[in-house]
């Protein structure tokens, strides 16, 4: 089996990657563990993406957005940060001429959409509980080998060959490894729960990110009085949380809310996820490149993770298109390369300042609390700073390199 391009994973990074390539003329082969039947109908798992203005954008003009029902697509209009027990929240409004940051969209609606738009896309060869086994360099290409992911699916072990390898497969890539690319990973030691609730006071679509003491919250507003609750707790602290009965468990989320939101209701299946950040020691090797999170696996906190995953769609793919119309190499190394440095240099500034903010917003020791105060209290009287947070929220965070120190603003390694 010979193809041009062979992506592992088709998650919303794997797909959205297949689908900036349709129209290209390249055969691309699929490779992902799960069965495409789960893929076609992907099960509610809890996240709610806050997708940036330049997002929406890709995904309108990919033919994503549209595969979402309109109503399950939420403004996001403001966003209130908290700090501890001081009332004034420091508030982050769109930017001039923006009439939203962003927009929320549930994840599995995402990979719905996504894998609805490359259906009996021209080229594609979807090879689903398949995983890969090995990798080796042949003449101008890869040879891969794939095993069935469930030995009692019938799928047959095979070999493929193609000329780009990519790694989609999450922040724990198989394939990063497979290749020889090592990643800096941080486990922040905390889960993360998330859970749909409806309450009695309204959002006004404003998203809250609470930074309390022993405990980090944030509210995703989606339709009236229905929002996402993101709860971040030590795991021994979680799992007592997720045992609790229901009534239990909302009189709890509406107590650590202190009451701001009335009473609680809770309207959705609960989830929790553990909480590692993960960045690539390199984002391309020879005839090799990773995208979405087996590049850059965020800490949720600053809602980048898809946002990111997208941008390294957007920039590999234009690398792509532009040898193909080229008639050149698609694995050229100096076009993996540009690919490799423009997304780290997007991606590294917000990737530290987002370890920075959730390491300092979880630690209560007292001159912690002193320097988020005291971070926070600058932020809502300096306006370039609260600025650029409103760029860095819409617009994926490029603008955030300006306020880290010089040694932070540089990639460490291309
Ligand atoms: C609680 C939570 C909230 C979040 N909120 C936001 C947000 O507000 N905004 C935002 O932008 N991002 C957010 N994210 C991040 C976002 O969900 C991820 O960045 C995104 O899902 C990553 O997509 P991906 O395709 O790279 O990887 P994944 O979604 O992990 O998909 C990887 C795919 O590869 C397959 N796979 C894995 N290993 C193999 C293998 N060996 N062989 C074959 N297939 C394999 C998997 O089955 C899967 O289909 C959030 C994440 C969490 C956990």
């Amino acid at each position: 089996m010979q193809f041009d391009l062979a992506i592992i994973g088709a998650g919303p990074a794997g797909l959205s990657m297949v689908r900036a390539l349709a129209g290209s003329g390249l055969r691309i082969a699929l490779v992902e563990q799960q069965a495409a039947a789960a893929l076609a109908d992907p099960a509610f798992d809890g996240r709610e993406i806050a997708l940036s203005q330049r997002s929406l954008r890709l995904m309108r003009e990919s033919g994503l957005l549209d595969r979402i029902p309109a109503d399950q697509v939420f403004p996001l209009e403001n966003a209130a940060v908290f700090n501890g027990d001081t009332p004034r929240p420091m508030r982050v409004l769109p930017l001039r001429g923006q009439d939203a940051l962003g927009a929320l969209a549930a994840n599995h609606l995402i990979r719905r959409a996504a894998w609805d738009a490359v259906q009996g896309q021209d080229g594609l060869t979807l090879l689903d509980q398949t995983r890969l086994s090995s990798a080796r360099y042949v003449d101008d290409g890869v040879e891969i080998g794939l095993v069935p992911s469930d030995p009692a699916s019938g799928v047959a072990p095979r070999t493929l060959q193609t000329r780009l390898l990519i790694a989609a497969d999450s922040r724990f890539s198989d394939t990063r490894r497979l290749m020889g690319i090592g990643a800096d990973s941080h486990d922040f030691g905390k889960t993360m729960l998330v859970c749909r609730m409806h309450h009695e006071q309204q959002h006004h679509h404003t998203a809250w990110e609470w930074f309390g003491h022993g405990q980090t919250l944030a509210l995703l507003p989606l339709s009236e009085h229905l929002s996402s609750v993101v709860l971040t707790l030590p795991q021994r602290e979680m799992q007592a949380l997720l045992a609790l009965p229901d009534d239990a468990f909302e009189q709890d989320i509406a107590r650590r809310f202190q009451h701001r939101l009335g009473e609680m209701r809770r309207a959705g299946s609960r989830h929790s996820y553990p909480l590692v950040g993960v960045y690539a020691q390199r984002f391309a090797a020879a005839r090799f490149a990773l995208i979405g999170d087996a590049a850059v696996g965020m800490h949720p906190v600053t809602a980048h993770g898809f946002n990111f995953g997208l941008h390294s769609v957007d920039l590999l793919s234009r690398e792509i298109l532009g040898a193909v119309r080229a008639g050149g190499d698609i694995a050229a190394p100096e076009r993996l390369q540009r690919y490799a440095q423009a997304h780290r240099r997007a991606t590294w500034p917000l990737y530290m300042a987002t370890q920075a903010i959730a390491t300092l917003y979880t630690n209560d020791s007292g001159p912690a609390r002193l320097v988020r105060r005291l971070a926070l209290d600058a932020s809502s009287r300096i306006a370039p700073l609260r600025l650029a947070i409103a760029a860095a929220l819409s617009e994926d965070g490029l603008s955030l390199r300006g306020l880290l120190p010089p040694a932070l603003r540089s990639p460490v390694r291309v």
